[in-house]
This record gives C-alpha cells, structure tokens and sequence, in this order.
C-alpha cells in the first residue's frame, strides 16, 4: 500500500505519495504559513492535493522540533512556533480522512535513509543531517530509536564544547552550534575579517557569506575558506565519535545541505572518529554521505506512516 510523506519545514511543505519500495508517485510543495490556523489548512491542502488519484494507507508527518509521542504534538520547536502545542492528530485525521502520525523530521529522514538510503544494507544506523541547525535519528537492531517519549535522537544538542558558543536551543556549545550550516557561516564571516587578502576576505567585503560561498571557495582552492570546512568537520567528528561509542552503528550517514562540501568536511571528520571512538566500534563504523538528499524526510515519513499502519513499527508509546 502507498503512503503519504510529509516533511513540514520552517519555510516549505512537502507531500509525497510513496510507494513500499521508495518511489515517489506525486508531490507537491506549499509555502510553510506562520500562523497555526494557516498551517493546518496548508498541510491538509498539500495531503489531499498530493493523495488526489492514488491510494494510500496513512500519513505521517515529519515536523521539526521536539515532539510528545503520546500527544501528537510538538513541544518546542525554535524554527516554527506556529506549530507549537498544534493538536496535529485531531486537527488532521478529519480534514484528510486518513491515519495520521506524527515523527521528528530528523527521525524520519534517518528512517528514509535506512529504508531506501545508504543504510538499506544496515541494522544499525545514526544518521546526521547538517543544515540551518542539526537533525539526527539512530536505528539500532532495525528498530528507530524514539525514547521514552518520542523526543529522543537529538543528536544536533550534545554539547561538544561546554564554554563554546550559544545555539538555538539555548544551551552553549551543542554539536549544532559549532557544525550546522549556520555555524559554518558564522565561522567563516569570522575568519574573513581575520585574512581580508584572502578569496573569502575580499567576498566578504562586498556581501555576506553564505554556507555555499565557502564550499565553492574552498573547491577553487582558496586555504581560508578550506579552513573553515576543516574545522567544522572536526567538530562535527567530535560528536560522530562519540555517537559510534555509544551506539556501535555500521554506518554513520551525514545528509544536509552542508554536505555539497562532502569530503571537504568529512575527511577531517573521519580523522577525529578514528582518533576518539574505540575499538571495535570504531573499526566497524563507515562515515558516508548520506544518498537520499532533501527527500530523505518524505521517502521516510511515508515509510514510517506505512510502518505504522502494518504494525511493523511498534515503538514508542
Ligand atoms: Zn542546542
């Protein structure tokens, strides 16, 4: 049976009709409203719209923030207020017609990746997303990790240096805020005023930079901008190697829209995972590029809609 995936993002909504084997039948995109009214009404007009024409056995919702399993809701959620506390379920399941569930964004894209991703061929998987902040989800023996109540798996907010600097969720020092897109901005406006001789110095003086002005500097082989990839990766594999410790995974995926710098950052990446994660964990741990790219969050939310509604996925509450 077919599946809906929706990935409800800070600024855009994306529905897909999905088949079992990850193939996207149809798919539409609405702008992301601010307000909650507006928001429910746009997701349940990009579900029917999407859904016009084909069969399909159940929803899921990918949601950024911090969700309460057991309510459908999300508790916090620092890039869309307007959701918000949103009673998801009972606001939805009538307007659509359909079961409805409701999935961190970061789980379900890890869960994409596990599908029909660079995990297909694991049972055990941590998956990291590098974009505006950091997403993540962990699959162990085949089976997502949820926790208690449904906000585990935030791998963006392990704290990787306790005095470093502030990120999005108020606390100091996250992963997110020394290795997201932003933090790789950041970095990077940063060292410009440092080197202003520089290919990133002398950009930097006529507008600002963006993640994607390092990335193509640093391919056109200016050291500066190489730089600061070279250290957001190491950051970043300050908090891979811990979760191979904890999680003994056989892949490590890295997704995002950071990772159209790749090696650039996750060679330096690999370097600290070798050096701070421990045998055997570390000689069995593969950190790859995640392969789905921005779809990963429909192909899994529609699994996990699939899932839920087989009973193949019975976790959580
Ligand atoms: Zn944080």
């Amino acid at each position: 049976m077919n599946a809906i995936g929706v990935d409800v993002g800070g600024t855009k909504i994306a529905a897909a009709v999905v088949t079992p084997r990850g193939r996207i039948l149809d798919e539409v995109r609405y702008p992301t409203p601010q307000t909650p009214e507006t928001l429910i009404k746009n997701i349940a007009r990009a579900v029917k719209e999407v859904g016009d024409g084909h069969e399909a056995g159940g929803v899921c919702l990918a949601v950024p923030g911090l969700i309460l399993a057991s309510e459908n809701k999300v508790v916090f959620s620092p890039n869309l207020r307007a959701i918000e506390g949103l009673p998801l379920k009972d606001e939805l399941e009538p307007r659509i017609g359909l079961p409805l569930t409701v999935e961190n964004d970061g789980n379900a894209a890890a869960w994409g990746e596990f599908r029909f991703g660079v995990g297909s061929e694991a049972d055990h998987l941590v998956f990291v997303t590098l974009g505006t902040g950091i997403g993540g989800g962990v699959i162990t023996h085949g089976v997502l990790m949820r926790g208690a109540q449904g906000s585990g798996g935030e791998l963006g907010h392990v704290t990787v240096q306790a005095t470093g600097p502030r990120c999005a969720c108020g606390n100091d020092g996250c992963l997110e805020a020394l290795a997201s897109g932003s933090a790789i901005a950041r970095r990077a406006r940063e060292v410009a005023i440092e080197n202003p001789g520089s290919a990133l110095g002398r950009l930097a003086t006529n507008r600002q930079i963006l993640g994607e002005d390092v990335t193509r500097l640093a391919r056109e082989g200016d050291g500066v901008a190489l730089s600061v990839l070279e250290e957001t990766g190491r950051w970043l594999g300050i908090g891979l190697a811990s979760f191979v410790n904890i999680f003994n995974p056989e892949v490590v995926a890295v997704g995002g829209g950071a990772m159209e710098a790749g090696e650039l950052i996750l060679e330096a990446a690999r370097r600290e995972v070798s050096q701070r994660s421990r045998p055997p964990s570390r000689d069995l741990a593969e950190v790859q590029i995640a392969t789905l790219g921005p779809k990963s969050g429909v192909l899994g939310a529609a699994a996990l809609a699939r899932d839920a509604s087989s009973g193949e996925y019975l976790l959580g509450t």
